[in-house]
């Protein structure tokens, strides 16, 4: 039975669903729904798709405990990090970084698209990406001939990082055979991608062997969503982190290391993320005004928050922070 079958010969569920507390729980077969105030579905939302480092969890030939739990309990795996924009009114599906696991997210994207009516996407209206680092844009491969072949599908990125698909093969050759058209961001320029959906991408500082790092904040009519998956540390970029997360509804932010002691015998200067726990320290005030919900993601499989009874997730909710989980709906 599919899920939305099952859900709907459940009497009363999704209000059931709503009762729970759902980013502090990890379930396998529901989503959290996304509606607006007034309880009618919103015409735009984010959908969240993965929240795991580059690596994923669990991570290729790793047994240390969260890996380990994650093989033991799908419900503990995680993605890696990225998101739908999906925009209902204009039947539109945006994908914020292509994956390595892009065939699992593109498919739940899809089901939540086009769940009323029976339309097969065969590829999103546009991908958006960050950088080149692995987790971030190898999912592009199946978007060429080996696979769906798509025809000029838009990837908004950076300058450097359109030099670096147009100059690098495979990803060239995606480009020749225009399966994919690139499309430049100008750092802090608003794009418009749908009449109600626009996004201002920004550079963050984040190593940069390839092509420079992109955050973006994401605006639907009512909403405005901050996401920056990977940035060296706070104190590194221009802007200043607490105005820019007082300045959205939902910040979604780098939090793939919990805190140094997880890291034994590596040099902090070398790490490029910042910590959870300083992170925290920082935007303490911005999250007791409750105004923004502030989400970590792109979680290391190190990560003791992973860790669904330990202190490090304690800590995270009782301090009014959030963890990001697949399936979660952001209206905008
Ligand atoms: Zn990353
Ligand atoms: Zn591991
Ligand atoms: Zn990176």
């Amino acid at each position: 039975m599919r899920r939305r079958d099952f859900l709907g010969a459940f009497s009363g569920g999704l209000l059931w669903l709503e009762s729970l507390p759902f980013s502090e729980k990890r379930l396998p077969f529901f989503e959290k729904r996304a509606d607006d105030q007034s309880g009618q579905p919103a015409d735009v939302i984010v959908k969240i798709l993965g929240t795991a480092q580059d690596g994923g969890i669990p991570q290729l030939g790793c047994h240390c405990p969260n890996c380990s739990r994650a093989r033991k309990d799908p419900a503990q795996a995680r993605l890696i990090s990225s998101l739908a924009i999906l925009d209902f009114k204009e039947k539109q599906l945006f994908i914020v970084d292509a994956t390595p696991d892009i065939r699992t997210q593109f498919d739940k994207a899809c089901d939540r698209l086009y769940e009323q009516v029976s339309i097969e996407a065969k590829a999103p209206q546009g991908i958006l990406l960050t950088h080149a680092h692995i987790g971030h844009y190898t999912g592009l491969m199946f978007f060429g001939f080996e696979s769906i072949a798509a025809q000029r599908l838009p990837v908004y990125c950076s300058s450097r990082m359109k030099e670096y698909l147009a100059n690098n093969g495979p990803w060239s050759q995606l480009i020749k055979q225009d399966n994919i058209s690139p499309v430049v961001l100008a750092p802090n320029d608003k794009r418009a991608l749908t009449p109600q959906v626009s996004v201002i991408p920004f550079q963050v500082p984040h190593r940069d062997e390839f092509t420079d790092t992109l955050g973006l904040v994401i605006s639907g009519s009512r909403k405005k969503i901050l996401y920056i998956p990977d940035i060296q540390n706070w104190a590194a970029w221009e802007r200043s982190v607490i105005e820019a997360v007082d300045g959205v509804d939902t910040a979604l932010l780098d939090g793939t290391f919990y805190s140094p002691d997880e890291l034994p015998g590596r040099d902090l200067s070398r790490i490029g993320h910042p910590f959870i726990k300083d992170s925290m320290e920082l935007l303490e005030k911005v999250a007791q005004k409750r105004k923004t919900t502030i989400y970590f993601t792109h979680f290391n499989h190190s990560n003791p928050a992973l860790d669904p009874d330990g202190e490090a997730r304690k800590s995270i909710l009782e301090r009014g922070f959030h963890m990001a989980d697949e399936g979660l709906e952001i209206p905008i």
